[in-house]
């Protein structure tokens, strides 16, 4: 699958976290690898997270956290081989930035 530019995004920075993960399903573990994620449980301030390779941990509602500005930073080196995140995903991701001034707030989406 070819992406365009046109296929860029842009989020702000100050994002709410769980909506991004929502919205990307990707989790940076803490050795810099890139989970897919199965399904994310919102209880509040925290979630449940399962990955794709069947590991499940809770995570905090902190766009100041690893995780978020690991994300953000793109600091992961490699995609973990048990999750086989597809390939137009992480070009989903590499395409994706996260800006100060411009991009979604992801805050019109329905909470439904
Ligand atoms: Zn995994």
């Amino acid at each position: 699958m070819h992406m365009s530019d046109s296929a860029k995004r842009y989020y702000r920075k100050h994002v709410d976290f769980f909506r991004l993960i929502e919205k990307i399903k990707l989790w940076p573990s803490r050795k810099g690898t890139l989970h897919g994620i199965r399904s994310i449980n919102i209880k509040g301030n925290y979630a449940e997270v399962i990955t794709h390779c069947g590991e499940s941990f809770m995570i905090y509602n902190s766009k100041s956290s690893r995780a978020a500005r690991w994300l953000r930073n793109k600091w992961v080196s490699n995609a973990c081989p048990k999750c086989k995140i597809p390939a137009w995903k992480l070009e989903k991701y590499s395409t994706t930035y996260f800006t100060e001034h411009y991009g979604s707030e992801l805050k019109h989406k329905g909470d439904s």
